[in-house]
Formats: C-alpha cells, sequence, structure tokens
C-alpha cells in the first residue's frame, strides 16, 4: 500500500497528530461524563508559518490560536480567504488592542481593567473575551491576581461592547494540572455569580488538557500535540 504524504492527506504526521488529539479529547470528555460537543479546541499555531494553518483548515480546523500580535495579524491577512476563527490567547499590550480587535475573534487574556478599557470601540459587534487569571505569584506570567478578579469582571460587564465568556488560565509548571485547574473552576463559580452567562473556562493545553477537560474547560487551547514542535524562537 502507498501512503501519501501530502499535509492534508489521512496519513500525514499533521492529520495523525490532530486525530489522535481529537480522540484524547473526547476520550477525556467521556470519562468526565460530558459530550466532546461541549469542548471547543483551538489550535495554537504560534511560531509555524501561515502555510500550516492552511493544513490546519483543509482538515477541518477552524478555531486556531496565536499569541503575538504582529505574528497573529500578519498570519490572518494571509489566510483571510479562509474561514477561521483566531483566538487571541498572549499577553496584550494596550496600545496594540485596537488591532488585535480587527482580526480576532476572541480575546483569551483580559487581565487589567486598563487592558478593558483599550478594547473599548463604538460601532462595531461586541467582541467575546475571556478574563485571564493568574495562578503563580509572578505578575509576569499574565493573568489576574485571585483577588482582583471580581472588580476585573466588574469592570468588564460595566465596559460594554465586550462579551464575557468565562475565564481562562494556564497551569503553573510547578503545580498539579488537576489541582491547579480546581481552582480555575472555583474561579468560574464566582465569575458565574456575577455573570451568570459567563460559565466558558478556557483552560488546557498539550500536556494538561485531560486535567482541563476533568475540571470543566470548554475551550482547550492546544498547540504542539497537534502541530509538532514549534521551530525554534525568532
Ligand atoms: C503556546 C500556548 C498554548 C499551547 O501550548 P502547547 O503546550 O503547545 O499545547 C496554550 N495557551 C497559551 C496561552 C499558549 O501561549
Amino acid at each position: 500500500m502507498t501512503t501519501s504524504t501530502s499535509p492534508t492527506s489521512s496519513s500525514s504526521p499533521l492529520a495523525e497528530r490532530l486525530a489522535a488529539v481529537r480522540e484524547g479529547v473526547a476520550d477525556a470528555a467521556r470519562a468526565a461524563g460530558r459530550s466532546p460537543e461541549e469542548l471547543t479546541t483551538i489550535v495554537v499555531t504560534k511560531f509555524h508559518p501561515a502555510s500550516l494553518v492552511r493544513d490546519l483548515a483543509a482538515l477541518g480546523v477552524r478555531d486556531v490560536g496565536e499569541n503575538r500580535h504582529q505574528e497573529a495579524q500578519e498570519k490572518a491577512a494571509e489566510l483571510a480567504d479562509l474561514d477561521l476563527r483566531w483566538h487571541f490567547v498572549g499577553q496584550l499590550q494596550g496600545k496594540k488592542a485596537r488591532q488585535v480587535r480587527r482580526y480576532a475573534s476572541v480575546i483569551h487574556s483580559v487581565d487589567r481593567p486598563s487592558l478593558v478599557d483599550a478594547l473599548r470601540m463604538d460601532d462595531v459587534p461586541d467582541l467575546d473575551v475571556f478574563v485571564q487569571l493568574n495562578l503563580t505569584d509572578d505578575p509576569g506570567r499574565g493573568g489576574v491576581a485571585d483577588g482582583d478578579l471580581e472588580p476585573l469582571v466588574e469592570h468588564v460587564l460595566a465596559a460594554g461592547g465586550l462579551r464575557l465568556l468565562g475565564v481562562m488560565a494556564v497551569a503553573p509548571l510547578d503545580e498539579e494540572p488537576a489541582r491547579a485547574f480546581e481552582r480555575v473552576r472555583l474561579a468560574s463559580e464566582r465569575v458565574r455569580r456575577l455573570a451568570p452567562d459567563a460559565a466558558a473556562i478556557s483552560a488546557g493545553m498539550s500536556q494538561d488538557y485531560r486535567e482541563a477537560v476533568a475540571a470543566g474547560a470548554t475551550h482547550l487551547r492546544i498547540g504542539t500535540a497537534i502541530t509538532g514542535n514549534r521551530p525554534s524562537l525568532r
């Protein structure tokens, strides 16, 4: 039997990794007594060329994630012919906020009131956002400190023009993912007390998405398990 190596053939390494992750996500959902349909898998394509995103789109991927504005902007422009939803998952400077709004469907990293204000725009449809919770004590990691979560949520709700989907977090390297995601689940309950519709949880990456699904994640941000190793930092 001959096997094709075209990137979008079902037997390409990319297609195989994507299928394996889709299967892993579905298994994790069933193990948690949840339906796989409740879950959105965002493929994080940072550092990879636009051509890889195009191959993913040909394999049925619609939701892609990026963490740096300039790179994301370039890829979104190059792939404007595709029906992709761009998720911005990285730390965002206020002065770049409006530019990110032009191509991003969802921003996962709203972590301070000044960024909320910078994202506000009149005469455009509401923007979907997550508030990012910092699970570490290091402010440099991005995300709002636990004690400032409620005030930030209230600021988003009062600002107008932003639709709060829920809470986002990255599990710390030095904590059991299951424990970290339990903290995220509790934070999600606090968010829902203020915004009952903001029930989504963006959590879970290549190494810990199973634990995230078990803790109630609705949006998984998965990079290397699907894309393969990232090309080295530019
Ligand atoms: C890079 C990145 C991911 C994906 O990480 P992998 O370990 O490659 O799955 C998810 N979320 C954020 C915020 C990221 O920066």
